[in-house]
């Protein structure tokens, strides 16, 4: 299989994870959730089709490692940032930056990552500031629906997962013809 030019960069809380099905222990670390509808499926597609995936999400690494091996999706991702090693949350730049270290991009790269994330004010917004592509999954009526500053609109929106891959696939093919120039 050849690997993709495009690199996906992925939120998890209701982007992968449905939030209002968490269960917590005592020191509030996700022991278990559920998957919004698709969404597994989506990753295992992306890791299948070749294209890297980073998982880029604010919360505690014991509790991704819980909910990924949950439902055996911790080995659909490439490489995982999260807030609690990097000391800061989404939209910092540091978090974009340290995933990019991760994979070995440069600036020279920003046109070939796409962000996915639900919410606008650390994905969307966090995206944008780094010339990424942005993609809204506008699935979860938590947090933001409103486009409160101008670097809050995303580049594409997709109300459930399945119009995912649809839309990888289509930003690969767009990538391979600018290539191919
Ligand atoms: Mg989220």
């Amino acid at each position: 299989m050849t690997s993709k030019r495009l690199i996906v960069f992925s939120d998890s809380g209701d982007t992968v994870v449905d939030e209002s099905t968490q269960t917590f222990d005592e020191r509030g670390i996700v022991t278990g959730a559920r998957l919004i509808p698709g969404a597994g499926e989506v990753l295992r597609q992306i890791h299948e089709e070749g294209f890297p995936l980073v998982m880029v999400v604010d919360g505690e690494t014991q509790s991704f490692q819980n909910v990924y091996r949950q439902h055996g999706l911790d080995r659909y991702v490439d490489a995982w940032v999260i807030s609690e090693e990097v000391g800061q949350q989404k939209p910092a730049p540091v978090m974009f930056e340290t995933a990019f270290r991760a994979m070995g991009l440069t600036d020279a790269d920003r046109g070939r990552v796409v962000m996915i994330g639900n919410n606008l004010k650390k994905d969307i917004a966090g995206a944008n500031r780094q010339g990424l592509t942005s993609v809204w999954l506008d699935w979860s009526p938590r947090y933001f629906h409103t486009f409160e500053e101008p670097d809050w609109i995303p580049d594409y929106t997709v109300k459930t997962p399945w119009e995912i891959m649809p839309l990888l696939r289509a930003m690969e093919e767009k990538l391979n013809g600018e290539h191919n120039l």
